[in-house]
């Protein structure tokens, strides 16, 4: 669709809610000086004596207005809302069915919430705004809260020098077809993994230094991918051990494997994971439909997936997370479901339901967002919940399938820190490897970034980049 802005500059806010009322549509801003032409909309902020107007119109002539709060300057960022409303507003009744996050496009719903409740509201009270200023469905509203609740939580427990860790292992045994991250085939990147390893025994040690010459206290590590249980055996030992010499794990509540495919996982590595204190791993099926696996690339089977869990299970006391999409190409809502009841058999004590996301450079695409309905997510939940899980953590991205959102449940007790911290950033998290960012979350709200090399060459190739990054970090941490 077209869209010009008249009277404001706020690209982003009008862009984002294009592409999520319309993903499927190319969204291209129109000029300044031309008159709009085509299947157009007019995002416009009007001033006048009696204030602000944000506006909207189409090419058919519908028009919305919303007055803005009186005295609301116009450089204020709650201007945004006014327009996206307006805009909502017009072009929300031209779809089949309401969204079911309204005219939220953010990806954080819970940071939202957990902004209202530092306002004032209570839970009630963000559930009636989400309702009523943002169009969120009732049941997505109160989703939205639920995980807004439990980071509202961790955000008031944590303390100064609390710090959480992250290292990526960016090499998985094949490429899933719907996968847009920096992981690396095995079968032609395998010669890549020793020297990744080494390099990151390196950036390990220095991390060390700099948390510990800055009296950090690491609350919990996470090691993720690409699928980290990739290593071999020993690559493994050498970097758990690396992780366990350099780092304080005094205030460590939490350490997590996300091993994640099942034929990379074997007793012997998930015995030395244990020897070394992780308590947490991942098993990841995606879907148990044969069919559907094969489909998007996967080299296992459904029957591997509860082989390995039951290993996991004999082999230690891990709490054990598995990752579900809904909206596999070739997938349907009978599948789905059978996926859901196979997994809760199991038994895990974290399930995460995703919903299948377009993304840039993943080879595989879904056709209209309306191909996987709120219906057959919400009846997923439902069977997760009454099974006694419940939401924690939720995002949304980007040409998600139905613009509906991921979400982790647990069982009581068993969610995971990091995934609240890092998803919600509510505290600072240190990432280590290629594609890791680190982030020092302020009182203010503002967020430092540094930012690893981002594929694995650049990584081995560049420890002075590494230790700028380090060094950078250390200053930053003087006065943080
Ligand atoms: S296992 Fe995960 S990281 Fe690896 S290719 Fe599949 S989706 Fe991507």
């Amino acid at each position: 669709m077209r869209f010009y802005l008249i009277g404001h500059d706020r690209v982003n806010p009008v862009l984002q809610l294009l592409i999520c009322l319309f993903p499927d549509e190319e969204h291209v801003r129109g000029g300044n000086d031309e008159e709009p032409f085509g299947e157009f909309v007019v995002s416009e902020l009007r001033r006048s004596a009696d204030g602000l107007t944000a506006a909207a119109r189409d090419y058919r002539g519908d028009v919305r207005e919303i007055a803005c709060p009186a005295g609301l300057d116009s450089d204020a960022p709650a201007v945004s809302e006014y327009l996206r409303r307006a805009l909502y507003l017009l072009l929300a009744e031209r779809l089949d069915r309401a969204p079911e996050w309204g005219m939220l496009t953010g990806v954080k719903p819970a940071k939202l919430v957990r902004n209202m409740m530092e306002q004032g509201l209570d839970a009630a009270g963000a559930e009636k705004r989400l309702r009523e200023a943002y169009s969120v469905s009732p049941r997505r509203s109160r989703l939205a809260v639920e995980a807004g609740v439990v980071s509202a939580r961790y955000r008031d427990a944590m303390q100064p020098r609390d710090i959480d860790l992250y290292i990526g292992i960016p090499f998985c045994p094949a490429k899933c077809a719907y996968c847009s991250f920096v992981s690396n085939d095995v079968r032609r990147w395998g010669h890549m993994v020793e020297p990744y390893v080494a390099a990151l025994l390196t950036e390990v040690e220095g991390m060390g230094q700099v948390l510990a010459q800055h009296g950090r206290q690491i609350r919990s590590i996470y090691i993720g991918g690409g699928t980290p249980s990739i290593l071999s055996a020993s690559q493994l030992e050498r970097l758990l051990d690396a992780v366990c010499r350099h780092f304080d794990r005094r205030m460590l509540t939490e350490f997590t494997l996300e091993a994640g495919r099942p034929e990379t996982i074997t007793a012997e590595k998930l015995r030395i994971a244990s020897q070394y204190g992780v308590g947490r791993i991942s098993i990841n099926p995606q879907t148990m439909n044969e069919a559907v696996l094969r489909g998007v690339g996967r080299l296992h089977t459904a029957r591997d997936i509860v082989d390995c869990y039951h290993m996991a299970r004999e082999t230690a006391d891990f709490q054990i997370n598995m990752d579900l999409i809904a909206g596999l190409p070739g997938d349907d809502d009978e599948s789905l479901t059978d996926s859901v009841r196979q997994v809760l058999a199991l038994e895990p004590d974290n399930i995460t339901l995703h919903c299948m996301a377009r993304k840039r450079g993943a080879p595989l695409r879904f056709g209209a967002t309306g191909e996987l309905a709120a219906e057959t997510v919400d009846h997923c939940h439902d069977m997760i919940t009454a099974a006694g899980y419940a939401p924690y953590y939720l995002y949304r991205q980007k040409y998600i399938a139905g613009g509906l959102e991921n979400v982790g449940f647990a069982r009581p007790g068993t969610e995971c820190r990091y995934n609240v911290v890092m998803m919600e950033e509510i505290g600072d998290v240190a990432a280590l490897g290629s594609g890791g960012v680190t982030k020092l979350v302020y009182a203010d709200g503002r967020i430092e970034r540094i930012t690893n090399p981002k594929y694995p060459t650049e990584y081995i190739d560049g420890p002075e980049k590494i230790r700028k990054n380090l060094s950078k970090l250390a200053k930053a941490l003087e006065n943080h």
